[in-house]
């Protein structure tokens, strides 16, 4: 083989390889086009569904197809709505702005609809419109402009809230439901067309998604799935020993009901101004966390749970108001010893139990962080500690969590309150 033929063959193999690597080239292209192109968006984001985050109102967002939200998130169920708190992959297109509104609500269409003085039907889409609006695209009954929830997933044993900006002040009847329990009604309150809703949710409520509905004066129904994710509980065996051993049964209720007739009146203002804090600061352990299940003597079933927080400390360490409030009682009680009370308004209720000394009296306006009582052993206690328990809506829910979450404060913001 001469020089030249080499060169000759060299060329050509070229050519035959820079050919084959055009028509690999060229089949790249066309897979990613075809895998791309249809999406419109080169990346995902895994985001956290919120509440009005309909496939509707997610789509008109991202400028994409209720489609192409399907197509990236297979495992969800098309025919229904995102639940709120679980996990879906969103386009990474930039995000637009506006407000749903459904023409069903616009008032023109209605008074043209029952104005016109002959047989005539106007055709009214099903399908709600996109105003042009600064706020984030939500799908939501058309009153409430903006709604958000305090916390996603939900969780049991805790407190759960919404805030809402309305377009003219209304009463709502927003319920959490499920298919097994009887639902749980929000207590709602209102500042004009500021809106705050809360619901203590208890430790054994199902996990899962459930149901937020918000109903109509007319009947109807806006709801969207919720996620309600577990808990971390403790385990705790009881064993009643002495004196706790021979506890009557009817004290313990006749006490928890004539508590209940307290917890039930929900003020509908607000007495505290700021945050809520933590009502002792020497503490020696903290001994058992709301929510923990507990069986009695030896049974098998976790029938009960721990409805406070307990703090171990010494004899005599100071008390003080988780928040500012109204005394409602400070006396010895049969089960909960030297205890106090505080009425914080919208249904909000401390409690701090077991003291060894009350320093209020029922009907004293307290402060935040102003002393109360002192750690005792009093009532139903094996040991110096405060039991402090947090009621909403009539129902216990982890204080602690309640002061993690800063809900004093996002709850007054709702109203359109200042937080001190
Ligand atoms: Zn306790």
């Amino acid at each position: 083989m001469h020089v030249n033929e080499f060169y000759q063959l060299i060329s050509k193999l070229e050519k035959v390889v820079s050919g084959k690597w055009l028509v690999v080239g060229i089949f790249l292209i066309t897979c990613h086009l075809s895998l791309t192109t249809p999406i419109n968006a080169q990346t995902t984001t895994p985001y956290t569904v919120q509440i009005g985050d309909t496939w509707r109102a997610l789509a008109l967002r991202h400028s994409v197809s209720a489609d192409l939200l399907h197509n990236l998130n297979p495992s969800l169920n098309p025919q229904r709505q995102p639940i709120i708190g679980s996990s879906l992959y969103l386009p990474d297109t930039p995000i637009q702005t506006g407000r749903l509104t459904h023409l069903e609500g616009v008032p023109t269409l209605h008074y043209l609809a029952n104005r016109v003085p002959y047989e005539l039907t106007i055709p009214i889409p099903s399908t709600p419109i996109l105003l042009p609006s600064a706020d984030q695209i939500q799908e939501l009954p058309n009153n409430i402009q903006i709604l958000q929830l305090s916390h996603t997933p939900a969780i049991p044993g805790q407190a759960f809230a919404f805030r809402a900006i309305l377009n003219h002040a209304t009463t709502l009847n927003v319920l959490l439901e499920t298919t097994t329990l009887d639902p749980l009604p929000f207590d709602t309150f209102t500042n004009g067309t500021f809106a705050v809703g809360l619901r203590g949710v208890g430790a054994f409520y199902p996990t899962g998604a459930q149901e937020i509905s918000i109903y109509h004066a007319d009947g109807t129904r806006w709801s969207q799935p919720l996620l309600f994710s577990a808990g971390d509980w403790d385990f705790q065996e009881i064993t009643f020993t002495g004196a706790a051993a021979a506890i009557d049964n009817q004290s313990i209720a006749d006490e928890r009901a004539r508590l209940f007739q307290i917890w039930l009146q929900a003020l509908d203002q607000p007495l505290f101004h700021a945050e809520f804090q933590t009502p002792i600061v020497d503490i020696v352990e903290y001994t058992s966390g709301y929510g923990a299940r507990r069986s009695y003597d030896g049974g098998v079933t976790y029938r009960t749970y721990h409805e406070g927080v307990d703090f171990a400390a010494y004899k005599g360490t100071e008390v003080s108001a988780t928040a500012d409030g109204i005394v409602v009682v400070a006396e010895p009680l049969y089960v909960r010893g030297g205890a106090v009370i505080i009425n914080h308004g919208l249904g909000i209720y401390s409690g701090y139990y077991h003291l060894s000394e009350v320093n209020v009296n029922a009907g004293d306006v307290v402060t935040r962080g102003q002393r109360i009582g002192g750690v005792g052993t009093t009532g139903l206690s094996t040991g110096n500690h405060l039991h402090w328990d947090f009621l909403v809506t009539e129902t216990w829910v982890g204080a602690d969590k309640w002061v993690e979450r800063g809900m004093g404060c996002w709850v007054l913001e709702g109203l359109g309150r200042s937080c001190d």
